[in-house]
């Protein structure tokens, strides 16, 4: 009809390229539409609900339109309820850590662990992170709950030390691997608390490693340098999660000192059954090893999955299993 065609041609003449001075330039567009009076009859509901509407068409990836929906509205006020109820799960005590172990195959002994978070909310019940931390990232909550969980970890490992030999904690290998946000590398405190804690504790940095995804590598947000140097001056081993589903950042992986890199789950999965996913995790673990980096396999179920990865050279597993 004619307001979509309307805006497709806004978008689409906007979407060509045009010089900027000598430069090449592109810009895109995200229209939100709202029907007067059918969605609200004053200005302020008006742009408001517009403004709900350009921000799906961003979601949904940009160079688009859309047009605003009740649920809209609703979305947008169940976010802000989850924020409030945020705040307060981190001062109420409804945020724990499960610890998920990491198989070493090579001696079939487990040393270290995942803490993934966890939230009990009063009346939903439990909340996957799936759903709480992207809220929390942008709400800009990310920085106080990745806070709370490095001190955290920190303390369960610390605990967990104390049962190692008094004369042998120097060769104490337990760790906790913790999971962070690419927020808490390009601002916040949550670093600088956890090699503060680690220090005060008089914990050696081995004991809490830090998973990251592929993409942060590729940031060229000069914090998250930094940020990396000086964990890995510090001894804190650094991790790449679900590695094999992002940009892959092969150079960046031998430069900024990578310690471990983990085989996304959507590779093990069919892994036994896939000839093309088998090569991919023996790839990944070849390549891995050629750069003095160690490999954990993810999501790893069953007995098959696990001696396949066994055969294929991978050093840990984790999973269900
Ligand atoms: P992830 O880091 O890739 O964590 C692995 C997820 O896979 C976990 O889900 C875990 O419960 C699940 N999983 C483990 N083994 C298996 C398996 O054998 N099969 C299947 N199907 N699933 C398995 P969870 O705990 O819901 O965490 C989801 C994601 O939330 C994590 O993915 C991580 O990205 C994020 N997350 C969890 N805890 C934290 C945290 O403390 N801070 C931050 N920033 N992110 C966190
Ligand atoms: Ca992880
Ligand atoms: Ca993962």
């Amino acid at each position: 009809d004619l307001i979509e065609r309307i805006a497709s041609d806004i978008i689409s003449a906007l979407d060509r390229p045009f010089m900027l001075g000598n430069d090449l330039a592109y810009v895109s567009a995200s229209i939100g539409i709202t029907l007067y009076p059918r969605d609200g009859e004053t200005l302020a509901a008006i742009l408001k609900n517009a403004d709900q509407a350009m921000y799906h068409a961003k979601d949904a990836g940009r160079n688009r339109f859309s047009y605003y929906s009740p649920s809209m509205q609703e979305h947008a006020q169940a976010r802000l309820q989850m924020g409030t109820d945020l705040r307060a799960a981190l001062a109420e005590g409804q945020l724990s850590l499960h610890y998920q172990p990491i198989l070493d195959l090579t001696s079939g002994q487990v040393f270290k662990a995942e803490a993934l978070l966890r939230w009990q909310h009063p009346t939903l019940g439990e909340i996957p992170p799936t759903e709480f931390i992207p809220v929390a990232e942008e709400l800009g909550l990310i920085d106080a709950i990745g806070g709370w969980v490095f001190e955290s970890a920190i303390a369960t490992v610390a605990r967990w030390r104390a049962l190692w030999p008094a004369d042998d904690q120097a060769n104490c290998p337990l760790q906790i691997s913790v999971n962070a946000s690419p927020r808490q590398f390009t601002g916040g405190r949550s670093i600088d608390g956890l090699l503060a804690r680690l220090a005060a504790l008089g914990l050696p940095g081995h004991c809490v490693a830090i998973e990251i995804t592929e993409g942060m590598l590729l940031d060229k947000h000069p914090a998250v340098a930094a940020q990396l140097g000086r964990l890995a001056a510090a001894g804190v081993p650094v991790t790449i999660d679900d590695f094999g589903t992002g940009y892959s950042a092969m150079a960046y992986l031998k430069r900024l000192d990578i310690d471990t890199l983990k085989i996304d789950r959507s590779f093990i999965r069919d892994l036994t059954t896939d000839p093309g996913d088998l090569a991919i995790a023996e790839a990944i673990i070849a390549m891995a090893h050629k750069l003095g980096i160690q490999v954990v396999a993810e999501g790893v179920e069953t007995l098959e999955q696990q001696s396949r990865l066994n055969d294929a050279g991978c050093d840990y597993s984790q999973g269900f299993l």
